[in-house]
This record gives structure tokens, C-alpha cells and sequence, in this order.
């Protein structure tokens, strides 16, 4: 499989990578097979996060390592946002990953101002990662976000070396700001979400549409050459050989089947909430991107899952601080009805 370089880390990772999110749903058994497949096809880049199953991810992706660690190039990273925090979740991956150094590893979903503070500056996170890459627990300081602004921000401390990002048909804010400034500072940029966390494959079609497919999806991504991995989440053998082969028959795109695809996902992402940030800073303090992402987990994906309503009742404010400025939905690119939806949330959820 082609392999290209990870920015900065000089890393040359298979351009298909292997996405530890997903296997958490499957048993052990099927998880191992999947990714013992992975490597058989060349797919030497493979990610996971403490937070993938509570552990259970890199626990999986570790029993694998025992034997085959030396055919790849692993990433990770944890929710646990201070300095001594992110010392202990460094050991624990290492432990359950079954390996005594972590190829990229960093912090998780740095997607709110609080998250960056907790991550960067004097006596912060990046201290404990500094200290274990110079142990060599580590090898690279990696990040994940989904907050395009900080995004850039992080690009342009220098202090990290690679970031996960995502990018899709529908979903392309990153070609914006923030894959021209990681070229620039040669941060390895690495994608996931390329079916929109199967948002893509499983939307309700409008009439004139219809929902793209796996591969559409997976040669978009590839038709961008400034993103080197592209990150699938397969369960199966069967699905990383899927994806594989596209992979492999891949020969560019041309003009016309971007533009189609572009125009598609367009359309596809009409009214959606990308988590911007465009909105903020809210007057009332309400944290507006957060709200709307749990509140389409249960409108358009239909999640009922219980820790969505724990996590919205625990917002400190909400559609009941509203003080009707409007601003919000002024700034919003995706003319979202921001308190329409804000006070749909709170029925439906702070009940
Ligand atoms: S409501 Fe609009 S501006 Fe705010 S995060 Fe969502 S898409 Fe971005
Ligand atoms: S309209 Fe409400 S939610 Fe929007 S910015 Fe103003 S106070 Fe915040």
C-alpha cells in the first residue's frame, strides 16, 4: 500500500489507516481478526484512544501488538487534560497497549478554550508529554480537535507534530484555514470522520439524493493530497479489505467527480452543526457548539443514549439564560436557528 510521509514526524504511514473506535462494539475475537487483517494489507498506521470503550480499544489493538508491534506506527491519546493526568494515562496506554513507546500520542478533543489552557503553556499537559517523549514513552505529541479556530491556534505554537482532524464530502471547513497553515508548518495532518461517522452512510435522503457511498466517500478523502492517512474505523475483516481496495485501485479524481461530490456533500450538510465555534462567545455564556452536538446525536442519529441527557443537564446555562441577542445565528455559516434549536434541546433532554 502507498505510503506517505506524516509532516514533521517523518513517520511514512499507509495512506489508509486503521481507526480503533469502532471496535470497541465488536468482541475480541473479531477485533483482532480485523486488525491482523489491516496489517496483512499493508495498513501500517493505526490509531485508538483511551477513550475508544473506556480502555477497551487500545486493550484490543494491544493484543495484537504482543506479536506484531513492529510492523506499525501507533497513536493515541486521553481525555485526562492536566500535567499529572496525562503522566498516568501515558502509562496506562502504554500497559494496555502492550508496547514501551507510543508513536504519536497527545491529548483528546482539544476542542474548547478550557481544553487548550489545560493543554498548553508553562506547567500544563504539554510538559508531561515534552517529559515522556524525552524518555522516549513517546515519540511525537499529537492532538485531536473540532474546533477549526484552535485548531490553527495549536498549528502555530510548533509545539506539536501532528494532528487529527476531520474531513469529509460534507465537512470540508479544514481546506480553509487549517490544512494550508499544518502544510506550512509541517504538522501530519491525519483524518478521520470520512463517512461523517457514518453520519453520511446512514442520513435520511432528501428526495433528489440519495446517501453517498463507502467509496465516494474514502475517494474524496484520497483525492486530497495534503492529508496523508486517512483513518477508517472497520469492524470486520471484511470492511478493512473494503476499504483497502479502494485504497489500492485509487488513481486520482478527476475535476468533475470533485465538483459533483463537493456539490453532493453540500447538500447533504445543509442546516448540520459542525461544531465551528463561529457562534461563540455567547453573552449568556452558553456553550452553543456543545448543545447542538448532543442534540443532534438524538435528532438526526436518533441516540437515546442516557449519558446524553446527563451531559446536557450538566451544562451550567442553557436555553433559559438566552437573552435573545441573536448574535449567534448571525455568525452562524450554516443558518442554523440557533435558539430554536436550544430550546428544543431543553425540552427534549433537561426535562
Ligand atoms: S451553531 Fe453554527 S456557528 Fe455554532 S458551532 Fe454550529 S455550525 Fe458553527
Ligand atoms: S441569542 Fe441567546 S444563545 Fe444566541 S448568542 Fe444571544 S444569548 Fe447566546
Amino acid at each position: 500500500m502507498e505510503k506517505r510521509r506524516l509532516g514533521r514526524t517523518d513517520i511514512m504511514a499507509s495512506r489508509l489507516g486503521f481507526g480503533g473506535m469502532t471496535i470497541p462494539r465488536v468482541s475480541k475475537k473479531e477485533a483482532v481478526a480485523t486488525l491482523q487483517k489491516a496489517l496483512d494489507l499493508g495498513v501500517n498506521f493505526i490509531d485508538t484512544a483511551a477513550a475508544y470503550g473506556r480502555g477497551d480499544s487500545e486493550e484490543k489493538i494491544g493484543q495484537v501488538m504482543k506479536t506484531r508491534r513492529h510492523e506499525c506506527f501507533l497513536s493515541s491519546r486521553t481525555k485526562d487534560a492536566d500535567k499529572a493526568g496525562m503522566a498516568r494515562a501515558i502509562d496506562k496506554s502504554l500497559r494496555r497497549l502492550k508496547t514501551d513507546q507510543i508513536d504519536v500520542y497527545g491529548s483528546h478533543d482539544v476542542s474548547t478554550q478550557a481544553r487548550y489552557d489545560l493543554l498548553l503553556g508553562p506547567g500544563r499537559a504539554i510538559e508531561a508529554l515534552q517529559k515522556a517523549r524525552d524518555a522516549g514513552k513517546i515519540r511525537f505529541i499529537g492532538v485531536t480537535t473540532h474546533n477549526w479556530a484552535l485548531a490553527r491556534k495549536m498549528i502555530q505554537t510548533d509545539l506539536l507534530d501532528a494532528m487529527l482532524i476531520t474531513y469529509n464530502i460534507s465537512n470540508r471547513e479544514a481546506d480553509g484555514w487549517v490544512i494550508p497553515a499544518a502544510k506550512e508548518r509541517d504538522v501530519g495532518l491525519f483524518v478521520m470522520k470520512v463517512f461523517g461517522n457514518s453520519r453520511l452512510l446512514r442520513l435520511t435522503p432528501t428526495d433528489e439524493d440519495r446517501h453517498p457511498t463507502v467509496r465516494e466517500c474514502l475517494r474524496f478523502a484520497l483525492a486530497n493530497d495534503d492529508l496523508p492517512v486517512i483513518l477508517t474505523g472497520a469492524k470486520s475483516p471484511e470492511e478493512i479489505a473494503e476499504n483497502a481496495a479502494i485504497v489500492e485501485e485509487f488513481e486520482g479524481m478527476s475535476e468533475e467527480e470533485g465538483a459533483e461530490l463537493r456539490a453532493f456533500g453540500d447538500r447533504l450538510s445543509r442546516g448540520y452543526c459542525y461544531g465551528c465555534d463561529y457562534c461563540m462567545p455567547c453573552p449568556a455564556e452558553i456553550e452553543i457548539p456543545r448543545i447542538m452536538r448532543i442534540l443532534q446525536y438524538r435528532e438526526r442519529l436518533s441516540w437515546e443514549w442516557p449519558q446524553i441527557t446527563a451531559q446536557y443537564r450538566s451544562f451550567e446555562r442553557n436555553f433559559q439564560d438566552c437573552t435573545d441577542c441573536g448574535q449567534c445565528e448571525e455568525r452562524c455559516p450554516q443558518n442554523i436557528p440557533v435558539r430554536e434549536w436550544l430550546k428544543k434541546a431543553h425540552q427534549s433532554l433537561g426535562a
